[in-house]
């Protein structure tokens, strides 16, 4: 059984028509990497999944359950999502940021939270930063607390949304690091990426979108050395030139 099934999904902006019915499975264990050009739908799909976005038309089905608005909460706190731009509370040092989420929604008590979201930090190499504020860290660095933060709610699934795009380039490598460290530990995720390197070797999967729709998909060597469709040869050709 896929862990996740999205169905015909559509999402409409008033007369725009952003996702124009799509249907993906992503099983337990699967690393699978969206890309395709600005606009061409990839954040609308993420935020769809767990529901930062009203779906207009389709399912989505997480562990066999499709999500409702009674079920939001299960799949807001089971499916971890990592942003762009990294959306950490200032005003919280980098343990604060990671505990808050566990001491709230899930009420572990506050010591053991303190002493696993060490843990946390420490797998995204941050134990030494923990007591620092955001402003204080690179935005490499707060891109690996925000992702030890979605970590510390034991997510079954993790999205990501360009986690590397607001970088400097320098920075992106240890960002990409902490992905393909997770990727080896066997979790479930999606990543919208336009690293295409880091897809190429990373991912088990490749889906590209164009204009809302799953234009094609397959095993990363297929999708970048022998694309089957004019539109994907054409998105490779612009983004691997650069
Ligand atoms: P991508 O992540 O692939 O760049 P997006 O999913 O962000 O694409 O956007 C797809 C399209 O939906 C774009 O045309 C964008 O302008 C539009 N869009 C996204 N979010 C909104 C919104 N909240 N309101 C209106 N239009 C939106
Ligand atoms: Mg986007």
């Amino acid at each position: 059984m896929p862990i996740l099934e999205v169905k015909q999904l559509h999402k409409s902006f008033g007369a725009l028509e952003v996702l124009k019915g799509m249907s993906l499975n992503v099983a337990e264990g699967e690393v699978v990497a969206l890309i395709g050009a600005s606009g061409s739908g990839k954040s609308t799909l993420l935020r769809c999944v767990n529901r930062l976005e009203t779906p207009t038309g389709g399912s989505v089905v997480f562990e066999g359950q499709e999500v409702t608005p009674q079920n939001l909460n299960r799949v807001r706190r089971e499916i971890g999502m990592v942003f762009q731009r990294f959306n950490l509370f200032p005003h919280l040092t980098a343990l604060q940021n990671v505990t808050l989420a566990p001491c709230k929604v899930l009420k572990i008590p506050e010591e053991q939270a303190k002493r696993e979201g060490m843990e946390f930090l420490a797998q995204v190499q941050l134990a030494a930063k923990a007591h620092n504020y955001p402003g204080e860290l690179s935005g490499g660095q707060q891109q690996r607390v925000a992702i030890a933060r979605a970590l510390a709610l034991r997510p079954k699934l993790l999205l990501f949304d360009e986690p590397t795009s607001a970088l400097d380039p320098e920075l992106v490598g240890e960002v990409l690091a902490v992905l393909r460290q997770l990727a080896h530990e066997g979790r479930t995720m999606v990543i919208a990426t336009h690293e295409m390197g880091f897809a190429r070797e990373v991912a088990h999967r490749v889906i590209f979108l164009d204009e809302g729709v799953i234009c094609e998909e397959g095993h990363p060597e297929q999708v970048f050395t022998n694309p089957k469709e004019e539109r994907t040869k054409a998105f490779l050709a612009r983004v691997l030139q650069r």
